[in-house]
């Protein structure tokens, strides 16, 4: 039988990319700016897969902030992004992409997106940069392993040495060596683009220590049937706070979208970054305040004229200026009173409940989403073990990291998006320079 031999590519190339996500795409295009010559491996036939899918198609790249020591404190790890973020700042990206033909424009909460509402014209972007550049690009083409060369063992006992290098890479067809290799095939979130993590096994055999990765910023499943009946509305700046045994735990604001299965939206899936720590130490409850910038007493005030004004009609047909129409159906599904009753005929304590329901709307948390339907991966390559200011690794000494690879990630909002374009900026600068 012909036994296939694996193509062994002997053009020589400085700096091997591997991940075409907008962390790899970053880096390759930087690296080769730079002088060296670059070669980008993807699995898929195409690049940014999962970035076509960010923003809902429109790309939210980044997120407007000026102070980067207050920036990072939002992140996991964020002291680490510290020197990545000072050289490629939100600001410095927006320049960024001005320079290539895509306008930015600031939305509600910081979120940037592209003037044009397209994350393909993000992605034409960063890949016209890598072509102009001169990229050599091997798509279809799934790294398998990584060979490796240890090094001197009388020299890994100093800090900040390794314990040696990477040789070549090995995809199915074939064998490709480099003199640096940066490694950008992001977590295990949402595996069908790609991204399945499977590089953590290589990398662990390499000695690097990788954080457990997690899934993050994912939607909440709630007990409550009259939640998941809510589906499809949509509430704007709630606040939420989750209670477990009685003590709160968490409390955050923003837009929360009501689904079959239970809440969704950006409050629930930045609430999911501290609740997956805390969900197994027992049952953990919601109280959302659907109306943050009112007190009980004002709200009360507020539906006590409405009752006044409207006694002669229906319950379902009062409250019409003070709420949609499918948040009442919810706050009147919950609370379980007669809405063919006149507003006139109402108790107190009727009139009290619904009130209750506006200012702590309780319901419980059943459990949390898993990585297909996580936005990002928390965990990955520890930080402990990436020198910040290059996205060098300290094990193997030719090998970089950028983008969601690395253990650190952010709330929802531009945030992660922003860590794979400085860590992929400083990596390919830093490859590049680092070539003889
Ligand atoms: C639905 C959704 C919406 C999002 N929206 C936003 C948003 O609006 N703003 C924001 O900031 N963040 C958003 N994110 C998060 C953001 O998309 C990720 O943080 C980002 O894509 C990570 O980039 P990366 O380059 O590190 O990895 P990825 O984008 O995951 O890219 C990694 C690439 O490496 C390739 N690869 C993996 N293994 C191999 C291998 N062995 N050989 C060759 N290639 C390999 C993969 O095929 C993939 O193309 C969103 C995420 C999702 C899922």
């Amino acid at each position: 039988m012909m036994k296939f031999m694996k193509k062994i590519i002997q053009e020589q190339f400085d700096v091997l990319v591997i991940g075409g996500g907008p962390a790899g795409l970053m880096a390759a295009g930087r690296a080769a700016q730079k002088g060296a010559r670059v070669a980008l491996v993807e699995k898929n036939d195409r690049y940014g897969i999962k970035l076509l899918m960010t923003g809902n198609g429109r790309c939210n790249v980044t997120q407007d902030a000026g102070d980067m020591l207050e920036f990072v404190k939002v992140y996991k790890n964020g002291r680490f992004l510290l020197n990545a973020f000072n050289r490629m700042s939100p600001s410095n990206l927006r320049d960024f992409f001005r320079a290539r033909g895509v306008e930015t424009k600031v939305e509600k909460n910081g979120k940037v997106y592209p003037v044009s509402d397209q994350g393909k014209d993000v992605l034409d972007s960063l890949y016209q940069y890598c072509r102009k550049n001169m990229v050599t690009f091997f798509n279809t083409e799934e790294v398998i392993g990584v060979e490796f060369e240890e090094g001197d063992p009388s020299e890994m006992f100093a800090p900040r040495i390794s314990r040696g290098k990477i040789t070549k890479i090995i995809t199915k067809k074939k064998e490709i060596s480099a003199e640096k290799y940066i490694l950008a095939t992001g977590g295990k979130s949402y595996p069908h683009t790609g991204s399945t993590g499977k590089a953590f096994d290589w990398l662990s055999k390499l000695g690097h220590k990788i954080v457990e990765p997690q899934p993050s910023l994912v939607p909440i499943m709630i007990r409550q049937q009259a939640i998941k009946d809510a589906q499809g509305l949509s509430a704007h700046n709630v606040s939420a706070t989750a209670l477990q045994a009685g003590k709160k735990i968490i409390t955050l604001s923003g837009d929360l979208m009501f689904a079959h299965y239970g809440l969704s939206g950006p409050l629930a899936l930045n609430l999911s970054r501290d609740l997956r720590k805390k969900i197994e130490k027992g049952e953990i409850k919601l109280l959302l305040d659907l109306k943050p910038e009112l007190t009980f007493e004002q709200v009360d005030e507020i539906i006590r004229n409405d009752f006044e004004k409207n006694g002669h009609k229906n319950l379902s047909n009062c409250l019409q200026d003070f709420a949609s129409p499918k948040m009442l159906d919810l706050i009147f599904a919950l609370s379980e009173i007669d809405t063919h009753k006149h507003a006139s005929n109402l108790s107190k304590q009727d009139r009290l409940k619904i009130v209750s329901l506006f200012k702590k709307m309780e319901m419980t948390i059943e459990g949390l989403f898993g990585f297909e339907k996580a936005m990002v991966t928390s965990g990955g390559v520890s930080v402990k073990e990436i020198d910040s200011k290059t996205m060098q690794s300290k094990i193997a000494e030719n090998l970089y990291f950028a983008g969601e690879i690395i253990d650190v990630d952010g709330p929802t909002g531009g945030y992660n998006l922003q860590v794979c374009w400085a860590t992929g900026y400083v990596a390919g600068e830093s490859a590049a320079a680092a070539t003889s």
